[in-house]
Formats: structure tokens, C-alpha cells, sequence
């Protein structure tokens, strides 16, 4: 799954290029650095690749999230709705806003259930926040339809399915912002690095400005530029971005091999009656960088993990014991422990989750195993883990 699998001469040209030059940062220094604008080539790259008008480069995935949200206008006291299942960076970035998250439940997609959506929206609602976790995605039709209903802004968190799409659309590019991380183990690396893409031309200008501390980019001197608004530093460094334009440019052979690897392993599991895949929506195509399934009760998936692990099998998760990913473990969120005060309505609002039950996400989540796909395995690789997989799970059915 992870691009830094297939790590080589490419990355090391484009970030070879940028130390000849010397100059480490994206903005200015125009007649230092020898014509390399990494940051600005891969923007480009990725306009062409996610099919939108805008790409903003930022410094991490969390700080996408936290640059769309604050482009679309979530700011105190707005509620934003989110699943369960995500990570940890989904609700930081929320709560960096000083804005609300109202957790809700997922169903059989891993993702955000439509009518969970619907109960969870008050007048304090300002947008939804699908997650298409594990290579898969939210059923983005019907979520557009409920944002278009009560007004409210549509952000994809897409930062774990780059390369998949939805009626044809790739990922991130459906809503009214698409966020992407490019940190250490995501399909596309950078090292560290994230970015937020859309169609919208203010919202693409405000990301450029609030990314780096309100500047207005206009002219050469950056002193003499002008902050029409308070922004923050979110900015990629050029060595990142190098990474990122020769990583890029192989996104479509990263997908090719994963949906390899991943076809192998699933017409394996097939031939176990009592599991089930993960839904994909109608009209939905993933990234492949993880194979998920559901075992018939929690008692089961443990045993199955055990047994994976006896037989060898890495890179599987049952996220119901996960600190990073599911509502369960997150007990700083629901404590609302923070170095500072927070807003009181915030702290309400996460304290009311200690007693709060999600019984449906239990119920997916608990059943659940997610195994990610390598692009380093050999077929023959593939073969051997699919069935050892196969057995290791039939060993406990
Ligand atoms: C990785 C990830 C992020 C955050 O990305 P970082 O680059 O690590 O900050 C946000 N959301 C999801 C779903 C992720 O998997």
C-alpha cells in the first residue's frame, strides 16, 4: 500500500533537483532556483490526475482536513458530522476550528450510514464529513442529495483512497472539498505532506492564502504582500513536494498492482461461505489498498486474528481494539482532555460521548478485519498469503 514500497531513482532526481538549487521553500527565490517549482509542478499534476480546477499542497493530511474545513467557513460552534470509524486526525482538525464533531455511525460500507447522517443534523449542522476509509467510500450520492437538502458543505476525507473514484469521479473531487495525506504510509508519500483539492476558484484562493499566514501571493516582494485574513502556516517544503511529483506520476501503477494483489486474495476468501466483503456503493471503484471483510461475531474475528498472526499473516487489523481509529478507544476525546481550555458547547459536546452508545458501528467493526495490500509481494507471494489466509480463518469458523 504504502508508496515508499517502491521508493527509488525517480524520487531521488526530482529531490536532487531541489538540493542543486538550494532552495528549500515553494514560494519566492525566483531567480535562485533554476527553474524548479516542485510544489507548483505537482499541484499541477494533481489537478490533471483528480480531474478539478484547484490543488493546494499542504503540510500534512490533518492540516488538509483542517484547511478545508476552514475554507468552507466550520468555525465555532458548527457542528460537523463524521463517522466513528476514521482517524484521530478527522476530529483534531474539527476541534482546531473550534467547531463541533458529532460522531455518527457507519454501516457495511466502513463509512458514514445515510440515515444516521439525517438524525444527526440540528441547525447547527454546517457539513458532513465523509471518510472513505481503507481504500473504499462513503455513498457520496446521497450524502450530496442531504448537503443540497439543509445547505450543508460536502469535504471528503479521501486522505486513504487516493486513486479510487465514484461515477467515474476520483475521489475527492465529488464534494465541495477533497482532502489527501501523503504521510509515510499512505498510498502517494511524501514523508510527511497533504492536499486539499476543489473546483471552487475562492475556496481554492482562500486555501492558497490560509496555508500560509494570509499572505496574498501577489507580486515578488513577499514582504510588501498583503494579508486579507488571519491564516496559519500549513506550508509543504519543496524537498516533500520533490517526493511527492515522482511518487504521483506512479499513482496509476500503484493502483494497477494493488487491484492485482487484492483480486488474488479475495477470490480466495470467496470460497469461505460465512464471509462477507465490505460494500462498496453502487458506482463506486476503490484504491485496493486494503482487502476488508466481516466474520460472523466478534468471538470469531478474534480467534481469526489470532490466527492470522500464528500463521504468519501481517499487516491485518481488527479495528475494534484500536486506539487511532474507532470510537471505542478514544478516551481523550471522550474525556475532552486538552493542554488549554476549550469552548464550553465543545466539551459538552464530547463529554456526552462517554455515555453514548454506538451499537450498529459495534456491530460492523467488531466483525471486521482490514488487511492492508503490499505493492512489494511477488504473485507467487500473493498466492502463498491467500491461502494461508483462507486456511487460518477456515481453522476457526
Ligand atoms: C492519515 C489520515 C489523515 C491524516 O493525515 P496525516 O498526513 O498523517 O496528518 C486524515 N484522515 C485519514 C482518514 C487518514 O487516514
Amino acid at each position: 500500500m504504502p508508496g515508499f514500497e517502491l521508493f527509488g531513482s525517480a524520487e531521488q532526481k526530482e529531490v536532487h533537483d531541489v538540493l542543486d538549487s538550494g532552495i528549500l521553500m515553494r514560494y519566492g527565490f525566483d531567480a535562485m532556483r533554476n527553474g524548479h517549482w516542485k510544489a507548483k509542478e505537482l499541484e499541477t499534476e494533481l489537478q490533471k490526475q483528480m480531474q478539478v480546477k484547484h490543488a493546494q499542497l499542504v503540510s500534512s493530511g490533518t492540516a488538509a482536513v483542517s484547511v478545508a474545513l476552514a475554507i468552507a467557513g466550520v468555525g465555532a460552534g458548527d457542528e460537523v458530522i463524521l463517522p466513528t470509524f476514521t482517524f484521530v486526525a478527522s476530529f483534531e482538525a474539527v476541534l482546531m476550528l473550534g467547531a463541533i464533531p458529532i460522531l455518527v455511525d457507519i454501516d457495511d460500507t466502513l463509512t458514514l450510514d445515510i440515515e444516521a447522517v439525517k438524525n444527526a443534523i440540528t441547525t447547527k449542522t454546517k457539513a458532513i464529513m465523509p471518510v472513505h476509509m481503507c481504500g473504499g467510500m462513503a455513498r457520496l450520492k446521497e450524502l450530496k442529495q442531504i448537503c443540497e437538502t439543509y445547505g450543508l458543505k460536502l469535504i471528503e476525507d479521501a486522505c486513504q483512497a487516493i486513486g479510487g473514484s465514484y461515477e467515474g469521479k476520483p475521489l475527492g473531487s465529488y464534494g465541495d472539498v477533497g482532502c489527501f495525506s501523503f504521510d509515510f504510509v499512505k498510498t502517494i508519500t511524501t514523508g510527511e505532506g497533504g492536499a486539499v483539492i476543489t473546483n471552487n476558484d475562492d475556496y481554492a484562493t482562500w486555501a492558497d492564502h490560509y496555508s500560509d499566514h494570509g499572505h496574498d501571493h501577489q507580486g515578488s516582494d513577499r514582504g510588501a504582500e498583503t494579508h486579507p485574513f488571519l491564516g496559519y502556516n500549513f506550508r509543504i517544503s519543496e524537498l516533500h513536494a520533490a517526493v511527492g511529483l515522482a511518487q504521483v506520476r506512479r499513482l496509476n501503477d500503484f493502483i494497477a498492482i494493488q487491484k492485482k494483489h487484492y483480486t488474488i486474495l479475495k477470490e480466495a476468501l470467496n470460497s469461505i461461505p460465512e464471509l462477507t466483503f465490505r460494500t462498496i456503493p453502487e458506482a463506486g471503484e476503490e484504491n485496493y489498498s486494503f482487502i476488508n471483510f466481516f466474520l460472523p461475531d466478534l468471538e470469531i474475528t478474534n480467534s481469526a486474528m489470532s490466527a492470522l498472526k500464528t500463521a504468519g499473516i501481517d499487516g491485518c487489523f481488527h479495528y475494534y481494539n484500536n486506539n487511532w481509529h474507532y470510537v471505542r478507544e478514544w478516551n481523550h476525546l471522550k474525556e475532552a482532555k486538552t493542554l488549554f481550555p476549550m469552548p464550553s458547547q465543545t466539551k459538552e459536546a464530547l463529554r456526552a460521548l462517554e455515555t453514548k452508545t454506538f451499537e450498529q458501528s459495534d456491530y460492523f467493526i467488531a466483525r471486521n478485519i482490514s488487511c492492508l495490500i503490499k505493492l512489494s509481494w511477488t504473485e507467487d507471494e500473493v498466492k502463498l498469503r491467500a491461502s494461508k489466509m483462507v486456511e487460518a480463518i477456515k481453522s476457526v469458523l
